[in-house]
């Protein structure tokens, strides 16, 4: 419907406008009958639907009406599957108009910094693309229905301790490359109706009233259009807010808000004009969710259960599969062990916890695919409620495990280890679940595990098992899922989307999180997951990308469609891939970066595209990617914009982060030159660096008798080097002295004078 909101807005009171930024109640925004504004109901996301009917909380405790529940995630980021996650999102997006939801809150893209934060299950990756790739199909699901999305928590929310009141201090180009980039791109590409602010502060300010991140960037840069959403209870002063770029409080303040905001209008604290334009963003996503709203709408819950379970199939990681011992043989008796077999952790706990409408268990859909010639066998083996050993049910795994041909232990992370609200101290599973794996590993060397967690685990015991199957958190078809991996009814095709360490102690964020007290610095910099192992070259346990396949794949004739280009040029990379194995599978094929010589600090490879396909066996695809300036550039401070050096780039087509298997070379040339004007204290070396000026300077210093800068070496040239060098370092007001008087300060400054009219020449050489 065509509705005049600005009329509408110049027909409300000052007190109706200031009612709309806040609450109705826990889950709906404030309807007002008079002027037609309907209420619009929230809820949470993002890997199902919490639809609260009866009392309301944030925290996950009381009951929310039946949805499908998929898989967390971390499960979700590592198909690397944009086509599966938008048929998500629309799956995600019906059952919102089913249950009269207008928007989902979610997706999170908040970066997985340390592998400790307690909701990492809940965000995609470490890495920003990734994370943002997904993040967009998702949002493209959910909206393709008429239901907003909000994507969160933004920004720089990666940490659970002390999340309502940490500072989180970072550098500019960190911020921008690594923690916002996430954003970015989701907000460019998928465009959702709405953003969540984060609890936490960002360099001193609170993200819901961080004027830089809600307004000059989100708003100014990105053209977000949509309104920020507080996140529950994380409006500090909502007058500082609305004046920064937020318009709604959530949840309600039951009237506190409404009346700060109207005394703030009286007293001319808060400019009429910037209610206006808060309630007009407000009103037209309220209006968009009403006009898009489908009358009696439903949904398969058949159709959902098994999408859920493709999602799940897609989500899990088989990273070891020794004599592939993979996929398993029916005719085999199978000890299946572990209470997680028959109490499946499928899902994180907190807000996003979702009451499924129905739910798998592994052991029941193991016996099940496996049919009537497999014998299976069942201990329990370790109390899923307590990390204490009971050496009986040790005992009698070991019996079981003794007699059978091979043994598949469900161990992982209980839901106590890990949720929103805290974070986990250290990565290991239960000493019990460890225990238990040593235990079997005495009498049966044919083990494979199966874990179940939200993020990385320490794996001390990885040399005892033949295989590991990382199957996250699945939702609730997560048994089925598992045994169809298991049996080879599906092929494993998802890779990893964040390093596992093998240590925590060698994570980039080791030293500095949580942070002290209300204060986080995140000293690593733009260095976060693989960035940094492969910098300091530490061997992670698992690299990103990373993951196994019942089938293997070749790739051939890789081609870039020009090996020189502007930086306002995009370049077309093609690569085949075949499938070389018996069975149909599906691969990831990842593109990174690496920026061959930089006179800034970057990481050795960024991830830049990424393609998954199925191929049958023998099959063989073309896969292309465009790559643009983004794909080679950094944040540069000074200019306050993206940037691309000139020089050479290679092109990396990778099984994974550290696996390589293709690669080309390319020139970009950019467009841009950065000049910084020319001081006293500008440096000998920077000016000889720039070809424009180099002329110049040579010309007048020629005149000099200074060592190594063209007129006088060392007579014996000796020395010369290391001329050179201090002279490189020297800022310019020291060749007055280095001179012995025949370079005067008068001259310097006529010297300054000219290179800076020089340099205003060239500050574009478009
Ligand atoms: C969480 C959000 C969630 C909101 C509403 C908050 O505690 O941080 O992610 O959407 O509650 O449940």
């Amino acid at each position: 419907m065509n509705r005049e909101i600005k009329k509408i807005i110049s027909q409300m009171t000052l007190k109706e406008k200031a009612s709309l930024c806040s609450g109705f109640d826990f889950w709906h925004t404030q309807s007002i009958q008079r002027l037609e504004i309907p209420s619009i109901m929230v809820a949470d996301g993002p890997h199902g639907l919490r639809k609260q009917a009866g009392s309301a909380d944030h925290l996950g405790i009381n009951d929310s009406v039946p949805a499908t529940c998929f898989p967390a995630a971390a499960g979700l980021a590592s198909t690397w599957n944009r086509e599966l996650i938008y048929k998500v999102g629309e799956a995600l997006g019906k059952e919102c108009q089913a249950e009269d939801v207008g928007i989902l809150l979610g997706p999170g893209v908040n970066i997985k910094r340390s592998p400790l934060c307690g909701r990492n299950f809940e965000y995609f990756s470490e890495d920003p693309y990734l994370s943002s790739e997904i993040a967009a199909s998702h949002i493209s699901g959910v909206q393709s229905q008429g239901v907003g999305t909000s994507l969160k928590h933004f920004a720089v929310n990666n940490q659970e301790h002390r999340r309502m009141s940490v500072d989180a201090i970072v550098d500019e180009r960190t911020l921008r490359e690594i923690y916002l980039a996430s954003f970015e791109g989701a907000v460019k590409k998928g465009k959702p109706w709405t953003v969540m602010s984060a609890y936490n502060k960002v360099n001193g300010v609170y993200a819901s009233e961080n004027h830089t991140l809600l307004s000059d960037i989100l708003k100014d840069e990105w053209g977000f259009e949509g309104f920020v959403v507080s996140d529950w209870g994380g409006v500090d002063e909502i007058v500082s807010s609305l004046t920064n770029g937020l318009q709604l409080e959530m949840p309600a303040s039951y009237g506190i808000g409404e009346q700060k905001i109207i005394e703030a209008v009286k007293k001319g604290q808060l400019a009429e004009n910037i209610l206006d334009n808060a309630v007009e963003r407000l009103l037209k996503i309220i209006f968009k969710i009403f006009d898009n709203k489908k009358v009696d709408a439903a949904y398969n819950k058949e159709a959902h259960y098994q999408l859920a379970k493709e999602a799940a199939r897609e989500s899990m990681i088989l990273l070891k599969n020794e004599g592939d011992i993979l996929p398993l043989k029916k005719t085999d008796t199978i000890a299946i062990i572990g209470e997680m077999a028959k109490f499946p952790r499928y899902q994180g706990g907190g807000s996003s916890r979702v009451n499924p409408t129905k739910l798998e268990n592994i052991l029941e859909e193991f016996e099940t695919v496996a049919g009537k010639h497999t014998n299976v066998l069942y201990a329990q083996g370790y109390d899923l409620n307590s990390d204490f050993t009971d050496e009986n049910l040790i005992n009698d795994a070991i019996e079981i495990s003794s007699s059978s041909d091979k043994v598949v232990l469900c161990v992982g992370l209980p839901d106590r280890y890990e949720s929103e609200g805290y974070d986990r101290k250290h990565l290991g599973i239960p000493q019990n679940h460890v225990r238990l794996i040593e235990a079997i590993a005495e009498v049966n060397t044919n083990i494979v595990v199966v874990l179940s967690n939200g993020a990385p685990v320490e794996m001390p015991w990885i040399g005892k098992v033949k295989g590991v199957l990382e199957a996250y958190l699945g939702g609730q078809a997560v048994g089925s899922a598992i045994a169809d991996l298991l049996f080879g009814h599906a092929n494993p095709c998802g890779k990893l989307s964040e390093s596992f360490p093998k240590l925590l102690s060698d994570n980039p964020s080791f030293l500095n999180f949580p942070g002290e007290g209300d204060r986080v610095e995140y000293k690593e910099g733009i260095f976060v997951g693989y960035r940094y192992y492969e910098k300091k070259k530490i061997e992670p346990l698992f690299p990103f990308g990373f993951g196994l396949s019942y089938t293997s794949f070749e790739y051939s004739d890789l081609l870039l469609n020009s090996r020189d280009i502007n930086d306002t040029d995009t370049v077309t990379v093609s690569v085949n891939i075949r499938n070389t194995g018996k069975v149909a599978g599906k691969e990831i094929i990842q593109l990174y970066v690496k920026d061959v010589e930089s006179s800034v600090i970057r990481p050795e490879k960024e991830l830049k595209g990424f393609e998954k396909v199925e191929l049958q066996p023998g099959e063989e695809k073309n896969v292309t990617f465009t790559l643009d300036k983004r794909s080679f550039a950094y944040f540069n401070v000074e200019l306050k914009d993206w940037h691309v050096e000139t020089g050479h780039y290679e092109i990396l087509i990778g099984k994974s982060s550290i696996e390589i298997v293709l690669q080309d070379r390319i020139h970009v040339q950019s467009t841009v030159s950065i000049q910084k004007p020319i001081h006293r204290n500008s440096t000998v070396g920077d000016l000889l660096a720039d070809p424009n000026l180099a002329p110049i300077f040579k010309e007048l210093m020629g005149r000099l008798k200074i060592p190594s800068l063209g007129s006088s070496e060392g007579a014996d040239g000796k020395g010369s080097e290391m001329a050179t060098a201090i002279i490189s370092n020297a800022p310019l007001r020291a060749l007055v002295n280095f001179s012995r008087g025949s370079f005067t300060d008068e001259m310097l400054n006529g010297l300054i004078e000219r290179l800076n009219q020089k340099t205003n020449h060239i500050q574009l050489i478009d």
